[in-house]
């Protein structure tokens, strides 16, 4: 059959991102998808299945939309691609630039391009490295970045570097919020003091944590980081690239914070995974530094920096989600979705905690309640694959935890979101029932 012979090529010829290579290996891929719909995925075999992740955080506007289809076709038929290295350009990189600028946070004002989020992640760095060479401070080459913080995996570049200072990562402690009480922006201080603040180029933060089980920072949390990093001089950068767009209930994650940052990156949400992009963004006063100090060429630089299908696309994607109030109903269904999770929480004991922020949100697994004991091995990836025999698709977050993480897209509607909670209820009465 054709599942049968997709499989085997698969097995064979197919290297999955972020996958056991060796389970792979043995068993082949558990779904091959054919078709999206709205929130829906279907697979070769017919299959449909709720998209609970949002394919992985970024398809904030669901699933077969042909605007975007026509957009891409529109584009591609005049014009696909140029270079936009040096002084070449293109309209649509071009209104896009402006468009970003008009809705981000404080005066990020510009932007560079990049095809993804750690391809933003990287250039964030190397340019906030850049910055403090350019103003004379060449030891400040440092990153402080969060523990349980995802960026992304293209630091190949800059890691592959052989100075040492320019491998220098360290961890402030992890902001988490169920096994930690009380965290505090004291440790980033201590932190900053212990490297020495003439050291560091740059803070690296999510808004909220994605692949470290959606952890939510507390209310005056980032207004404090924001301070710090003013009192001794380090850049904040901001890494959207799961908040962006709509997913947290306000257009980008520091709006809940009332912050801005030096820097932001964002990919997934800006074209809702239609095409591959991302980006930087960067304040005035950053921008301006970049102008007035450098002397040469800024030599960092993608083939894809601006590419000029994969901008209208987002700007298409960015005129649906304001169109389409998909950012307020991202905030209406994401209090839908933090009291379908609490009522699980109250029903089930084997969940230790739930958060959500708009449509992000996160369910901890615990063996006990009160102690807060975690199972060995995780319980999480076996939620996963019984959720997945009820239709829905969900992901455990298994590095130093049990935790359930949902990100369904931003269109999701209360039936739907009833459904999901529903289905989440029978999984975990399933499961519970074989553990006892
Ligand atoms: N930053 C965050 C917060 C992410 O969650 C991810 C991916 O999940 C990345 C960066 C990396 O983005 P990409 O996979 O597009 O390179």
């Amino acid at each position: 059959t054709l599942v049968e012979e997709l499989k085997a090529l698969d097995k064979k010829h197919f290297i999955h991102p972020t996958s056991s290579i060796s389970q792979q290996q043995e068993k082949g891929p558990n779904m091959i998808i054919a078709e999206g719909k709205g929130i829906y995925l279907t697979d070769i075999t017919g299959k449909k299945m709720i998209d609970g992740m949002s394919s992985l955080w970024n398809v904030n506007i669901g699933h077969g939309r042909e605007e975007l289809a026509e957009v891409a076709k529109e584009q591609m038929t005049k014009l696909a691609f140029n270079s936009c290295f040096s002084s070449f350009s293109n309209e649509p990189a071009i209104r896009l630039a402006a468009k970003l600028a008009q809705i981000a946070p404080g005066d990020l004002n510009a932007v560079f391009f990049t095809s993804g989020g750690s391809e933003s992640n990287d250039t964030a760095i190397k340019m906030s490295r850049h910055y403090w060479l350019l103003k004379g401070q060449p030891n400040r080459q440092k990153i402080i970045s969060r523990s349980k913080s995802y960026h992304g995996v293209a630091m190949g570049a800059t890691s592959a570097t052989g100075l040492k200072p320019f491998r220098d990562f360290t961890n402030s402690p992890s902001p988490d919020f169920y096994y930690v009480d009380g965290f505090s922006v004291e440790a980033l201080r201590a932190k900053i003091e212990q490297e020495g603040p003439e050291t560091i180029a740059a803070f690296i933060t999510e808004p909220v944590q994605g692949a470290g089980g959606v952890n939510i920072a507390p209310e005056n949390y980032f207004k404090e980081v924001r301070a710090i990093c003013d009192e001794y001089g380090i850049l904040m950068i901001a890494d959207e690239v799961i908040t962006g767009f709509g997913r947290t209930g306000k257009l980008f994650g520091m709006n809940h914070y009332e912050v801005a940052p030096d820097i932001m990156c964002f990919a997934k949400g800006v074209t809702s995974g239609y095409a591959q992009l991302g980006g930087v963004m960067f304040s005035d006063a950053l921008h301006q530094a970049f102008i007035d100090l450098s002397q040469g060429t800024l030599l960092h630089g993608y083939t894809y920096s601006g590419h000029a299908m994969a901008c209208s696309i987002a700007l298409k994607n960015i005129e649906i989600i304001e169109r389409e109030n998909l950012v307020e109903n991202s905030k209406a269904m994401g209090s839908e979705l933090l009291k379908g999770l609490q009522y699980l929480q109250e029903k089930h004991s084997i969940i230790g905690d739930v958060r959500a922020l708009g449509l992000m949100g996160g369910i901890q697994i615990v063996k006990d309640q009160q102690t807060k004991e975690a199972f060995h091995p995780p319980l999480s990836p076996k939620l996963v694959s019984e959720a997945e025999k009820r239709g829905l698709i969900i992901r455990a977050v298994t590095f130093d935890q049990d935790t359930l993480v949902l990100s369904p897209p931003l269109i999701i509607k209360k039936e739907e979101m009833n459904k999901m909670i529903d289905i989440l209820d029978e999984t975990f009465t399933v499961i519970e029932a074989e553990i006892n």
